[in-house]
């Protein structure tokens, strides 16, 4: 029997924030773009089936993105795709390999982070990252994933995490300092160069190599 958990969205959503299509914009859904604009950023190309939508919350937390429509364990939630890569980290980079990171377009930038998400991540063919289920996803609850599925070390987020999960960790953490048991916990559904550089070989073979 499938059980549906948390099918409530625990924060209180306005109604949908609409997001700017560019004139000419693709909306073709998961598509590959090689705009790098900043302003083709976050909100752009998000087709209206795409089973998502963004939302502005009352509490003053800012944005959330939403699932309109049920999702099964294990399905793609959201396509991924890039829009540019950037010569370092900052608080909406995602990192795509060691010491490489990107921006991803869509929605995706908007996914809050949770210590007990609802989504994990999967690289797809386009190097980006795709938002896969965990979990049976109900209509109207906000997408979450776990920053750290993506990011070995978290440069530029607050101390103290507020994603008010029961078993919140306390603070937005990278892969590098997440707990054996979460990333037992997360299986494959995280970026696949983490565990390359949770291999002490690696590092071993990186310093060798003057890197
Ligand atoms: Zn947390």
């Amino acid at each position: 029997m499938l059980v549906f958990r948390e099918c409530q969205p625990k924060r209180v959503f306005l109604p949908r924030v609409h997001p700017s299509r560019p004139p000419g914009a693709s909306a073709s859904r998961g598509g590959r773009s090689p705009v790098s604009a900043e302003g083709e950023a976050s909100g752009t190309r998000v087709p209206e089936d795409e089973g998502v939508e963004l939302r502005r919350t009352v509490d003053g937390k800012g944005d959330g993105v939403l699932a309109t429509r049920p999702f099964a364990a294990g399905a793609t939630v959201m396509v991924g795709f890039l829009i540019g890569a950037l010569t370092g980290n900052d608080s909406h980079a995602t990192q795509v390999g060691p010491g490489r990171w990107a921006r991803h377009g869509g929605l995706e930038p908007k996914v809050n982070h949770s210590c007990d998400p609802n989504c994990g991540v999967r690289l797809n063919d386009g190097q980006a990252f795709d938002f896969v289920a965990r979990q049976p996803i109900c209509a109207g609850q906000e997408l979450t994933f776990d920053y750290a599925m993506r990011n070995f070390t978290i440069d530029h987020f607050p101390a103290v995490c507020l994603c008010g999960a029961a078993r919140c960790r306390g603070s937005v953490t990278g892969w590098k300092n997440l707990p054996a048991a979460r990333k037992d916990d997360y299986g494959e559904l995280v970026a696949p160069y983490l565990r390359t550089m949770d291999d002490e070989t690696w590092w071993a073979l990186r310093k060798g190599a003057g890197g």
